[in-house]
């Protein structure tokens, strides 16, 4: 066995001490011995661990295979595949492998909740021999298969998977296809994992990232990066057109006048309330990503047309916001009008309706050229020279300014247009993928008495309701946001106003759904509701201010005996749906905001 199949790279990179090898493929039951290890644990450094001893066992080609599977898919989270197997499905799967009636399969999972620990029931093989590569192909292909007797076909793919592996693997395989495998492993793990399996170290994190947030696939990254390592990934993972690059986002600072101090003469651009829109065009195609990633293209039918006019002959990747507006006027729509855009049926209908403009803020690649490590300036020329004047794609005004007058006339007269405020630019600042950053700061508009911006809090569980909640089964909700460092969710808030009834019972049956018995993995809390969930619905908080807590986690260090709480938070909308977990606003975020509120109390 093992021909060293990363040997001249491994040389060239210093601090390498394991060079992953050609060996036997991985197992399924292995990769399932991980999850059940990973299910158990509740520390992100364990996690780790787990994940960077199963990756020195895995090939390079089943790599990707491997990470795809740990997250649940078989394909980039950007990709719009999904298994189509719903419970019914997945309990007709169930009684063909195991002889049982569909009936009896639903009633026992009425009881037991869930199919995995059903199918475990009803096995009798301790261990199948099924290869993770197999199990991958045969998933894969329930999920591709469409059309006609499709219903028929994924039930039989899977129910000859069931009869083909062990108790522990139909625990996890079951949990695929429905969606609920649900392990809780965070991207950041994954990628100090696969560096530690490499080199013992979280050296070539930063490496990894770079390539996870130009391509958005980290299984793809992985392939690349167990094969080749770092200069593997530098070789072969370039921005493309078609792969979304994870957006750049914005910082806050205190003042007009912090503003300057950080970025000294600077661009300053509108900031504009609509939908992000990452364009890219390859001389034929079109595609477009929201800030999540979602696709956008079938819902912007006008947009697909412009885009492919007004800049015919070009290949470009753009950053932009699409923006309802007013027909007659020419005045952009506030956020609420725009977001109608955002659906999947009658989608030609709304585009007559409500008409989109799309203001190109930056300009990512052109013709074969990677732009994003170009500077601001550089990038902005290009993105005025190749576009066309048209109906839908303009390029941002902005201004260039040292002037704190400047900047604050430039503000007042973007927020009488109905605009969110500003965004301030370094003028040599690089695009910055799939970070924050100062060299993007951003200022809004603030709502006299309230906090200047919403919070995006993760759904950490709930507590049962009292007095007239009761009928309900839930009366408040445990909030979280996200301490990107340590990968982790603490506690902000908890919430007991601002949902209908209806909404409350939805929410409940969202939550029982991922249920979790006690505090899930990399959940960080000291107060305890009556029901805990795992960390994935995202809700959007308007709150009166945040105050220092005793009661919650978030931003507590050792030794600091406060922490970071919402006063007075109500909710706005129902769910962030285009929102992860790991989106939710960070610590450091609302620690900045604490700051700003608390600067602007003295003015
Ligand atoms: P919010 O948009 O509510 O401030 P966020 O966390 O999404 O929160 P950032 O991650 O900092 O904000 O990203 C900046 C957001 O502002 C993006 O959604 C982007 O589309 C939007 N935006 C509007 N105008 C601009 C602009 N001129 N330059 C950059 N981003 C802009």
């Amino acid at each position: 066995m093992t021909a060293n199949v990363d040997a001249t790279h491994a040389s060239q990179s210093t601090n390498v001490t394991h060079t992953p090898q050609d060996g036997a493929s991985l197992t399924f039951f292995e990769l399932s011995a991980c999850f059940a290890k990973l299910d158990a644990t509740r520390s992100r450094t364990e996690m780790m661990e787990l994940l960077a001893e199963l990756f020195v066992k895995t090939r390079p080609d089943e790599m990707d295979k491997v990470i795809y599977l740990l997250q649940g898919r078989v394909a980039p989270l950007y990709a719009p595949i999904e298994f189509g197997m719903g419970e019914q499905l997945t309990a007709e799967a169930v009684a063909q492998a195991t002889g049982l009636t569909v009936e009896e399969t639903r009633r026992r999972f009425s009881e037991v909740g869930d199919y995995g620990s059903l199918a475990e029931e009803q096995i009798a093989i301790e261990q199948g021999n099924l290869t993770v590569a197999h199990v991958f192909e045969r998933l894969t292909e329930i999920a591709l298969t469409e059309g006609e007797g499709s219903v028929a076909k994924k039930v039989s793919l899977l129910a000859d998977l069931i009869r083909q592996v062990g108790k522990q693997e139909v625990r996890y395989l079951l949990r695929i296809p429905l969606g609920r495998l649900r392990l809780g492993v965070g991207d950041p793990t994954f990628m100090d994992a696969l560096s530690f399996a490499r080199t013992e170290s979280k050296s070539h994190r930063p490496a990894i990232e770079r390539a996870y947030s130009i391509s958005a696939d980290l299984a793809t990254v992985a392939r690349v990066y167990w094969h080749g390592g770092v200069d593997g990934l530098q070789e072969q993972i370039h921005v493309t057109v078609g792969t979304p690059v994870i957006p750049a986002a914005s910082e806050r600072v205190k003042t007009m006048e912090d503003l300057v101090l950080r970025l000294g003469r600077c661009a300053v651009e509108p900031k504009y309330d609509g939908i992000r829109c990452q364009v890219h065009f390859d001389g034929e195609n079109v595609t477009m990503y929201s800030r999540h990633l979602e696709d956008l293209t079938g819902m912007f039918p006008d947009v697909v047309a412009a885009v492919k006019e007004q800049a015919a002959g070009h290949s470009y990747i753009a950053d932009s916001e699409a923006l309802a507006y007013d027909v007659e006027t020419g005045a952009f729509l506030p956020f609420q009008m725009t977001t109608q855009r955002r659906r999947k049926h009658n989608v030609a209908e709304m585009a007559e309706k409500l008409p989109l403009r799309v203001v190109l803020f930056d300009l990512l690649y052109l013709d074969g050229v990677d732009l994003t490590q170009q500077p601001y300036g550089a990038r902005r020329a290009k993105m005025l020279g190749f576009l066309q004047d048209g109906a839908v794609l303009q390029v941002t005004e902005n201004i260039e300014t040292d002037s704190v007058a400047a900047i604050d006339a430039f503000f007042a007269d973007k927020v009488e247009h109905g605009l969110e405020g500003v965004m301030a630019k370094k003028l040599d600042s690089l695009y910055h993928a799939g970070r924050r950053s100062f060299d993007w700061i951003k200022m809004k508009r603030s709502y006299q008495g309230e906090l200047s911006d919403t919070v995006d809090c993760v759904v950490l569980g709930y507590w049962y309701g009292k007095g007239a909640r009761s009928k309900l089964g839930i009366g408040a909700l445990l909030l979280g946001v996200y301490d990107k460092e340590r990968d982790v969710f603490v506690t902000i808030s908890r919430l007991g106003t601002g949902f209908s009834e209806e909404e409350w019972v939805r929410m409940r049956e969202h939550l029982d759904d991922i249920k979790s018995d006690g505090r899930p993995a990399r959940v960080e809390a000291e107060v305890e509701p009556d029901v805990w969930s795992l960390p994935t619905h995202v809700v959007e908080i308007q709150a009166d201010e945040i105050t220092r807590s005793p009661t919650h986690t978030c931003g507590r260090r050792h030794g600091d005996e406060l922490g970071y709480a919402l006063r007075f938070p109500r909710v706005i909308g129902f769910m962030r749906e285009d929102k992860r977990p790991e989106d939710a606003t960070s610590v450091l975020e609302a620690i900045r905001l604490y700051e700003v509120q608390i600067e602007k109390a003295k003015t």
